[in-house]
């Protein structure tokens, strides 16, 4: 289904794309940080399959890259699965983040296509925002460059002799004010919008060891230039 909005157009799970796929059925490896971006694209695989009768079936997977992902993870989950009934999901799985992030991303690519007939790996990276309204303009170089994790893709898997099974990102051509305004779009602000955590900043002082957003990373700015609010608190 196409998802348009004055910030853009995304053709989700495109006619196109389905054709290219090795099977119309198995499983999604959809990679779910806890921040908006990974979430509104599992409510949105989850509506595709609904609405479409797919024969996928999703299998959520988190790197912990703070001590809360993993039950800010599942509570999206919850979330969609109760929008989503007919859908079909595998247990959430994840694993600890530590260095080199790649090799950790790489390692797990390859055991999840081991252990589950994976047709596609989903990435929610999208543009980033303008380097004006970052504090860290450096970070915001980096995280726009080709060699930052998150531009992961397709030649990343075949690297690890994984063939003909892309690494899915449906939002690479547009910002965060496009998903945030799909979130505006159907009513997710109340509901959804609230489980997502976008905070990466590590410093427990900072963020009350985890219980608020620090206002001042990268991905808080971020959020708060596409939504106009930090991640939300004391649910
Ligand atoms: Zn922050």
């Amino acid at each position: 289904m196409i998802y348009k909005n004055k910030y853009g157009k995304v053709d989700l799970l495109s006619k196109q794309f389905l054709q290219s796929l090795k099977s119309d059925k198995g499983v999604i490896g959809a990679k779910l940080s806890g921040g908006s971006d990974t979430a509104l694209l599992l409510y949105l695989l989850a509506k595709e399959i609904q609405e479409r009768n797919l024969n996928f079936s999703i299998l959520p997977y988190t790197f912990l890259d703070k001590p809360d992902r993993n039950i800010v993870a599942q509570m999206i989950i919850d979330e969609v699965k109760s929008n989503f009934p007919k859908v079909s999901f595998e247990d959430h799985v994840y694993t600890k983040l530590t260095i080199p992030y790649r090799d950790v991303w790489n390692e797990y690519a390859v055991k999840l296509s081991e252990e589950y007939n994976i047709v596609f790996f989903t990435n929610a990276v999208n543009r980033p925002p303008p380097i004006e309204i970052l504090s860290n303009k450096e970070l915001g170089k980096m995280v726009a460059s080709e060699k930052a994790l998150r531009n992961y893709n397709t030649k990343d898997l075949e690297y690890l002799g994984i063939y003909d099974t892309p690494e899915y990102k449906p939002f690479e051509h547009v910002d965060k004010r496009f998903t945030a305004q799909v979130y505006k779009d159907l009513f997710l602000l109340e509901t959804l919008f609230p489980l997502t955590r976008s905070c990466l900043n590590k410093d427990t002082e900072k963020t009350d060891y985890h219980e608020k957003p620090c206002g001042e990373c990268y991905w808080c700015e971020e959020k708060f230039w596409a939504f106009g609010q930090y991640d939300a608190i004391g649910y």
